[in-house]
């Protein structure tokens, strides 16, 4: 039985992995990080701490939905006691994106912005049509929640990333983040990644490939939270068998 930490146990997504992890085999909640007390019943059986020590040695495994100064201060606390993660979280600046590499050389570490299978698949299409459609402009739309702190998505950042690669280009040289004023005519290369925030939306995102006479738009939607929590649940278990490295969702479904 491979025992789970969960990390942000009390965010929506947080909550439905406690939820999800009851009906998973091989599988189970051994402990929860807090700041505070938790709101909800929880097993009695589950170590529910606010300290990062004890938290990391009850769990062979963390996944982690929190914030980012939070899986900051994971990431920092499993370089000194390492143990397999699954990070969820978006929005990581690049000295949080570079603690969770230097702590994948001492632990298998699976980072994603996205765990659901069918963003996984989007991303490779993406770099295909990308690159397959050359003179096609690429813009890219994502809508989520009103409760929503980072934007735009990690989903969208990394669907941007892939749209690039496509092209062999630099997004961070070419992204554009918004528009707006007479900042005149869009030039070839640039790559727009526009953020629409409203109700209880879960996460659209849609990657449009346009030109004159026609145009393809990709959409991918999220239509339920499990489908990130199951993903991440999905993914831990792979990584439980992996050797110390970085992985994306990518490696973990073998596309
Ligand atoms: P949420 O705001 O509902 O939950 C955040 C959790 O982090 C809460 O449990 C909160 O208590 C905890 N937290 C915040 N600050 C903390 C701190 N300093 N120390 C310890 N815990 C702290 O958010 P959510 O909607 O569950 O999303 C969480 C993260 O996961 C966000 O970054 C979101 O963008 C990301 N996300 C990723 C995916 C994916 O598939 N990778 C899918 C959905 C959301």
């Amino acid at each position: 039985m491979i025992k789970v930490g969960v990390f942000g146990a009390s965010g929506r997504v947080g909550k439905l992995l406690i939820e999800d992890l009851k009906s998973t085999e091989d599988m189970s909640l051994s402990t929860v990080f807090v700041r505070n007390s938790l709101d909800f019943a929880i097993d009695p059986s589950v170590l529910v701490t606010s300290d990062m020590h004890s938290f990391i040695n009850a769990a062979d495994i963390i996944i982690d939905f929190s914030l980012p100064e939070a899986c900051e201060m994971l990431l920092e606390e499993a370089i000194k006691n390492p143990k397999p993660l699954v990070i969820g979280t978006t929005g990581l600046n690049n000295h949080q994106l570079n603690l969770l590499k230097q702590a994948s050389e001492l632990m298998p570490v699976l980072y994603a912005t996205n765990m659901s299978l069918g963003v996984a698949l989007l991303n490779k299409l993406v770099y295909q049509a990308s690159a397959a459609l050359k003179d096609f402009d690429i813009e890219i739309v994502e809508m989520h929640h009103r409760h929503k702190k980072d934007a735009p998505s990690g989903t969208a950042l990394t669907l941007s990333e892939s749209a690039a690669a496509g092209r062999n280009l630099d997004i961070n040289k070419v992204r554009v983040s918004g528009r707006d004023g007479n900042i005149g005519e869009r030039t070839k290369d640039e790559i727009a990644v526009m953020a629409l925030r409203g109700g209880d939306i879960v996460g659209r995102h849609t990657v449009g490939f346009y030109n004159d006479g026609e145009f393809i738009e990709l959409n991918h939607t999220a239509t339920s939270r499990n489908t990130f929590s199951k993903g991440a649940i999905r993914a831990a278990k792979w990584l439980s068998t992996q050797e110390n490295g970085l992985y994306s969702i990518a490696d973990c479904l073998e596309f």
